[in-house]
Parts: structure tokens; C-alpha cells; sequence
């Protein structure tokens, strides 16, 4: 049975670059944009021309992709012709294969907003849509705040998206611009359009205000729209947009969906989507979702005893999906409430072969609890674990020693008369027979301390360059008589691998140094640097 084609199109760098604190460069939209394409999505939107000056460079020259580059913008001006609005004509010039045109669909906004009359509205979509076909683009037009607009009033709704189709649009986009629409609602408005304008010219952006705007793109679908637009990670303004990761393996993965549609993205680059939402994470500077579905670490992860000894027999008892379809791995965590099964497991998936009675086995257990209960915490940091039972398994080299450290903190009031705080460290290292001294300037103590301690590892430098801490997290434990401190790091090298270390204390700089020496330490087995 033939498949029918769904579209993808993706708006992270322009809907997504309305999030809070989101501010790409045009190095970021570039890199973001070759992402995208490298994934398979059918559109690129990748800014607004004319509205600031990164959108205006990246549309002056060509970018040549396998997805069809869009360009974002307004239709004509009520009042103006087609040919004298500078705001269109920026749009029309921009190096583009594709433009979204965004236009009024709620007779309300028309006249509040717009301040203009329903038909001069409708003039102005069927302007903007012949001119850009003129200019030879294929041509979209979202239809803001349809399902609002189609709520007051269907007729005024429909006949402007019905404007744009009857031009010669390819697409007439229905958007829940204020995320407020349900499912239920969804699917019945877009069964209606899809009676005046045929499902494969219909499309849905939905905003997640809800918390389903990933569930309103499937009941369109459901109802007939081919073209689903959203954004990695669900980036967006508020609450976000539809979310492309969760999307797409859903739609690849899901009989009923799988079995209906094809779509761009190939069996392949759906086992690097993993990487692809860290990408963007990485990009963006901020750590990755745990929990988000398919791709986030704890999206396999499993906990307690008996699931776990059930995964090990057969995976799919506990599995919706297997991981490596998604390029994510499955987890199964190691902590108090653990049993052996889960230890073995976990041991098995870091390449330790090791016999179920072996009596050093129940010592690791041990060491994981006891540990766990003075504020620990392996489930979170799988580096940590792995390291502990290297050690208790007596395969961890001893690469260097570090004899001593110090770092101070001064605050002083700097040439300018600001008041300023400066950390330092120095570290005392031992690499064999060569004792190295490093000193090293931060924005913070810890900060300092990992700069100087990955400053000069003597004949291990080099196993480290790629080394990157990317997440540090502090969490103060009231647990017995005093508080105690304990530090997450999560770090990163050059294959773009992530881990996470740990390390617990009263003090916060000496938790820190445990979490980064078990990166460093970590990172020297995994580049197999020599013991
Ligand atoms: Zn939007």
C-alpha cells in the first residue's frame, strides 16, 4: 500500500527565536539550519527578512539545502499596493525558495488590530500570495489565530484561508496562535476546512499553551492537514511550539501513523535525533530536558527491581519503543532501592563481565548504598558509578595524584572603583615522577579549580583537550546532624558524549573536586590514555 506524504516544517529559528532568552547569531542560525536539514524536514524557516539585520543576512545570499529555505513575512499593508510596501518587498527579494506569509483570520484582530475592513483583508492575502508566485516562490500563509477566528466567526476564517488557496498558495497554514485550542476542537475545525480546501494544502501550527500542541498536530492530521509545523525541543514563545523530536518519532515509530504516512526524515537520521535535540541544547547553552520523550536520559530509564530484571529478559516488556531507533540508550538505574539484577545490568552495559555470585558484587552494592545515604546519588551520575565499580573491581589506573590545592576568592575594588571578585587556584599534580604546578584565574572558585586542574596533566593533556564541563548543579542535603553539600557536573568531549560525576561534602569546593576529578579521570579511560 502506497504511503501518503506528510510535511514537516520547522520554524525554530523564527517562531523559536521568539522564546525568551533565546538570541541566535547568524553563526547559531546557520548551524541550526544545516541541523535541520541533515534531519530531513521538508521546510526551513529560518527568519523574517527586513525585520533585523541577522533574518536580513542570512536571506542575502543563497544557502543552498535539501529542505526548501522559507522566507517569514507580512502581507501587503492595508491600504498600500502590493508593489509599494518596502516591508513585502524585502520579503519578496529575500534568497529564498519558499514564503510564509502571515495574515488576520479573525474578523476581530481585522478590525481592532488591523484596523481595517474584512476586505480590504482579503485583498491584501490575495495581493501578497500573487506576488510572491509572480517572483516564482512557492507560497504559505499562516492563518493567525484560525481556530479563535473560526470559533466567532467560520464564514470570515474560512474565506481567508480559502483567499490564499484559490491564489495559488501551496499551503494554508491553520494556527492556534494562542495555544488555547483542545484536541477535540482541532480535529473538528480542520475536518470542516478540509470540506472547502483539500487535507494536502492544509497545515496546523499549534502553540503548546496546553501542554498539547503536539497532540493538536496529530488530531489535524487525523482529520486530513498533510504539513505539520513546529520546532526542536519545542522551542517557542510562552509554552512553546509543537515539538518536532517528539513528533517525528512518534510519526515513524506509531503503527497508525507509520503504516498512513512518509515523511522526509529517513530510518537513519531518526537514530541521530538524540543528538540533534542536544545540538540545539548545546547551541542554545543550556542543559537538555531529562525527561523529555524519546530522547531525553531518563526517557529509558528504570528503576525499580523488578522492572528491571523483566527488561533484561526481554526489553519490550517495559519499552514503548527501543532506544536506538531514537539514538538514545537504555538506562537502567542504579540506587538504594536497587536489587542485583539492576547492578549486573548496569555493569553488563558498561563492559563488565562479571559472574552473578561473584562476592565483590554484593561489596559494590553495599558501597552504592552506604554512599547513597550519605547524599550520593548514581542514578543521577552514570560516570561516577561506573568509576566506583571500575575501582572496587580494581581496574581503575592510577594516572595522577594531586598532592594539594588552593584556591582563594578576594574581593577587592578594582581601578575603575567597581567592586569586583576574583577566584584563583593553584594545583599541585603528580604525573608519575613529574610533579606539575598549575595556577589558573575564574569567575568562581570552582571555576578556577577546574581550569587549573585541566591546565598541564603532563603526558595526558592531550587526552583531555576535548573536555568540556557543560552542567553544574549544587544541592544542599539536610541529612543527620548537618547539612552537606553535593555537586552534579555534567561534562562533554569532542564526540560530543555527555556524562555525569558526582561528589559529596560538607564543603562545596571539596564536593566540586571530587565531580571533576571523576570527569577527568573518566574521560582519560574512555580516550584509553595509557595507565
Ligand atoms: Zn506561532
Amino acid at each position: 500500500m502506497s504511503r501518503e506524504r506528510l510535511y514537516l516544517f520547522d520554524t525554530t529559528l523564527r517562531d523559536g527565536a521568539q522564546t525568551n532568552g533565546v538570541d541566535f547569531t547568524l553563526a547559531d542560525k546557520v548551524a541550526i539550519a544545516r541541523m535541520l536539514d541533515e534531519l530531513g524536514v521538508d521546510y526551513v524557516e529560518a527568519g523574517y527578512p527586513g525585520a533585523n539585520p541577522t533574518d536580513t543576512s542570512f536571506f542575502a545570499e543563497k544557502r543552498p539545502m535539501h529542505a526548501r529555505l522559507t522566507a517569514f513575512g507580512m502581507t501587503r499593508r492595508p491600504g498600500r499596493s502590493a508593489s509599494n510596501d518596502p516591508g513585502l518587498a524585502a520579503v519578496l527579494d529575500a534568497q529564498a525558495d519558499a514564503i510564509c506569509f502571515v495574515a488576520k483570520s479573525w474578523d476581530y484582530h481585522v478590525r481592532i488590530a488591523l484596523e481595517t475592513t474584512e476586505e480590504e483583508n482579503l485583498a491584501s492575502i490575495r495581493d501578497s500570495v500573487r506576488a510572491a508566485k509572480a517572483k516564482g516562490r512557492e507560497v504559505l500563509l499562516d492563518c493567525e489565530h484560525f481556530f479563535d477566528g473560526y470559533k466567532a466567526n467560520p464564514a470570515y476564517a474560512l474565506a481567508c484561508a480559502k483567499a490564499a488557496y484559490d491564489e495559488g498558495a501551496r499551503w494554508v497554514v491553520l494556527c492556534d496562535t494562542n495555544g488555547g485550542t483542545l484536541p477535540h476542537e482541532v480535529e473538528k475545525i480542520v475536518g470542516e476546512v478540509c470540506q472547502h480546501i483539500p487535507g494536502d494544502h492544509v497545515g496546523i501550527h499549534a502553540h503548546n499553551d496546553t501542554e498539547q500542541a503536539v497532540a493538536n498536530s496529530f488530531a489535524a492530521v487525523r482529520a486530513g492537514a498533510r504539513q505539520i509545523q513546529g520546532t526542536l525541543n519545542g522551542l517557542g514563545e510562552r509554552c512553546g511550539n509543537a515539538n518536532l523530536i517528539s513528533i517525528i518519532p512518534t510519526l515513524k515509530l506509531k503503527a497508525e501513523y507509520a503504516q498512513k504516512f512518509e515523511i522526509g526524515v529517513s530510518d537513519a537520521a531518526l537514530g541521530h535525533i538524540a543528538r540533534i535535540s542536544h545540538g540545539l541544547d548545546d547551541i542554545l547553552n543550556r542543559a537538555a530536558d531529562r525527561h523529555a520523550p524519546y530522547v531525553g536520559e531518563s526517557a529509558f530509564a528504570t528503576k525499580a527491581g523488578i522492572h528491571a530484571s523483566a527488561i533484561i529478559k526481554d526489553p519490550a516488556t517495559y519499552e514503548h519503543v527501543a532506544p536506538e531507533q531514537v539514538g538514545n540508550k537504555r538506562k537502567l538505574l542504579v540506587s538504594d532501592q536497587s536489587g542485583r539484577s539492576n547492578l549486573l545490568a548496569e555493569l553488563d552495559r558498561i563492559g563488565f563481565a562479571v559472574d552473578k555470585d561473584d562476592p565483590r558484587l554484593s561489596r559494590l552494592l553495599d558501597e552504592v548504598k552506604e554512599r547513597e545515604a550519605i547524599g550520593y546519588a548514581y542514578e543521577a551520575a552514570d560516570a561516577s558509578f561506573e568509576l566506583l565499580a571500575r575501582r572496587l573491581l580494581g581496574k581503575v589506573p592510577r594516572y595522577f595524584d594531586v598532592d594539594k590545592f588552593d584556591v582563594t576568592v578576594e574581593q577587592r575594588i578594582s581601578a575603575k572603583g567597581e567592586r569586583v571578585t576574583v577566584s584563583m587556584a593553584v594545583v599541585k599534580v603528580k604525573v608519575g615522577d613529574e610533579a606539575l604546578i598549575s595556577a589558573a584565574e575564574g569567575n568562581g572558585p570552582v571555576n578556577a579549580l577546574d581550569l587549573a586542574l585541566r591546565k598541564d596533566l603532563g603526558k595526558y593533556q592531550s587526552y583531555i583537550t576535548g573536555l568540556e564541563l557543560t552542567d553544574y548543579r549544587v544541592r544542599i542535603l539536610n541529612g543527620g546532624s548537618e547539612a552537606v553539600t553535593r555537586v552534579l557536573i555534567e561534562s562533554e568531549d569532542e564526540t560530543g558524549d555527555h556524562w555525569t560525576t558526582v561528589g559529596v561534602s560538607s564543603n562545596i569546593i571539596d564536593a566540586s573536586f571530587q565531580a571533576l576529578m571523576d570527569s577527568i579521570v573518566y574521560k582519560l579511560i574512555k580516550s584509553g590514555a595509557p595507565a
